[in-house]
């Protein structure tokens, strides 16, 4: 059974703060005003990839210039998804290049 995809009301903070490695975009989201717009319904990945419309590594990826696109609160809330799993290994390099 496919497990079903984490919708704007799974999220538990008031904001959702999506960042970009990449291209150093930042933007904070009232959860609230997102299901007013979208509906509770609406998958947090699809929410992620409407705001990624705007980033142009995340509309015309290439192998060396992909988007970081993602929500790091994501990755501690639920299991890493596919949207963040590229945001999580960068994360997880710039901790290695630190320590
Ligand atoms: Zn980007």
């Amino acid at each position: 059974m496919p497990e079903k995809p984490k919708t704007l009301a799974d999220f538990t903070k008031p904001h959702m703060v999506l960042n970009c490695m990449q291209c150093g975009r930042k933007g904070r989201y009232n959860v609230a005003r997102l299901i007013e717009r979208h509906g509770p319904d609406m998958p947090i990945r699809d929410f992620i990839n409407l705001i990624g419309q705007s980033c142009c590594r995340w509309v015309n990826p290439t192998e060396r210039q992909e988007c970081g696109l993602g929500c790091s609160d994501l990755i501690y809330m639920f299991m890493p998804a596919p949207a963040t799993d590229a945001f999580a290994r960068k994360q997880d390099e710039e901790f290695q290049r630190r320590s």
